[in-house]
């Protein structure tokens, strides 16, 4: 059976070029890029291209990216170096929707290490009141922690804006941006963002790659300590073909930027408003406009999420519930609660994210199986009237 992958924020396929590209570094080329003979030494060189590709996506110098493990990893080593450096300073501010691995770290550092974390709230569409912003930053502030783009809902922050805020508080900015590099454009060049993550596997690069971005001039404390890799900013033995493979998905997400993202978002809308037609008691979750263009997270009322992914599944169709992380445990997504979204329509909720690699026939074949597998389960809920079309919770 052929699969039609919608479940690109979890995580994508490798590129062909990309996989083309990184095959010698396993097989050929597989030295040690600090090794004194040229087998490996020569190796630093692409290890270098693939740095100014990376800065070249996001309007960085090569120095200012740092190469690493993942979107984690990036994420736990901004954080943790911005409250090293500044030791005077005892809060963190930070979202209630980011991704956890943002989320469980400040929980971590506020239960066990006596950080006082401020939760910024978002409303019904997602959105942060800059009001609670400029509240909650203050000179007691060691880091700004907000994501680009929301994971779930695909909602974008206003990042500059919270840079500038910070920035008058002499508080360090950091942004998950896992989820917006290669989608959006995004230029650091004049911005006070000091951090910023990068994950290879959500860009179509290799899973186990990720880089941090930081500033110039930012004070910075390891994470990893150890031999002298990435000028001693993350020590172990450059992961060479994942670096590699990063830098060949920058490049290409850099080509695609200017002109197919816009194919994608074009597929994403057509597949929002049919089945907000086809399907009585449907909703988007999350700002239609300020949002990425590949994702759409709808929720279906009266059907239960799992329920619908399962009978998905069985046509080939991937897309997830709630986050990754909390599909699986039925947990309700702490984005769409944060959201105000009521638990039960929680339940219910599919997020589909697309790729420069989803065709309109795949959105075709969507489009003619989810309403029916939506109609097919309301038919089965015990909470729904026989009447589809006026679908009510029975009393
Ligand atoms: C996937 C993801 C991460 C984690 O990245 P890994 O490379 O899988 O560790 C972090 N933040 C966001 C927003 C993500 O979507």
């Amino acid at each position: 059976m052929k699969v039609i992958y919608l479940d690109n924020n979890a995580t994508t396929m490798v590129a062909p070029e990309v996989f083309e590209v990184i095959r010698p570094y396993f097989v050929e080329r597989y030295g040690n890029p600090s090794s004194m003979h040229s087998f490996g030494g020569k190796l630093a060189r692409d290890v270098t291209q693939a740095r100014e590709r990376v800065a070249g996506l996001i309007g960085a110098h090569p120095s200012e990216i740092v190469f690493n493990s993942g979107g984690t990893e990036a994420d736990a080593t901004a954080i943790m170096s911005a409250l090293a450096t500044m030791p005077d300073r005892r809060e963190i501010v930070t979202t209630r929707v980011e991704h956890p691995a943002v989320l469980n770290l400040c929980k971590h550092l506020a239960r066990y290490k006596g950080y006082k974390v401020h939760w910024l709230s978002v409303d019904k569409q997602g959105l942060l009141d800059m009001d609670e912003v400029r509240a909650k930053i203050s000179d007691q502030t060691a880091i700004v922690s907000v994501m680009w783009a929301n994971n779930e809902t695909g909602v974008i922050f206003p990042l500059q804006e919270i840079a500038q805020i910070a920035s008058e508080h002499g508080a360090l900015v950091h942004s998950d941006a896992v989820q917006a590099v290669g989608k959006v454009p995004i230029d650091l060049t004049n911005t006070n963002i000091h951090f910023l993550s990068i994950s290879g596997h959500k860009l179509h690069a290799v899973k186990g790659i990720g880089v941090l971005y930081v500033r110039r001039g930012t004070r910075f404390s390891p994470l990893m300590v150890g031999g002298h890799q990435e000028l001693d900013r993350r020590a172990g033995t450059e992961n060479v073909p994942g670096i590699v493979s990063m830098g060949m998905a920058a490049e290409l997400a850099a080509s695609h930027l200017a002109g197919r993202t816009q194919g994608i978002a074009r597929l994403r809308d057509r597949l929002q408003e049919e089945l907000l037609k086809a399907i009585p008691n449907s909703h988007v979750h999350g700002h239609r406009e300020l949002r990425l263009p590949n994702t759409l997270n709808m929720g279906f009322e009266f059907v239960e999420g799992e329920a619908i992914l399962m009978r998905m599944d069985e046509k080939g169709i991937c897309a997830s519930s709630g986050s990754a992380c909390s599909s699986g445990s039925l947990e309700p997504s702490h984005v769409l609660r944060a959201m105000g979204v009521p638990f039960t329509a929680v339940h219910g909720s599919i997020r589909f994210s697309l790729s420069r690699y989803t065709t309109a026939e795949e959105i075709d074949f969507v489009l003619n199986e989810v309403p029916e597998i939506i109609s097919f389960l309301r038919r089965l809920s015990p909470f729904v009237n026989r009447d589809f079309d006026r679908a009510c919770v029975v009393q």
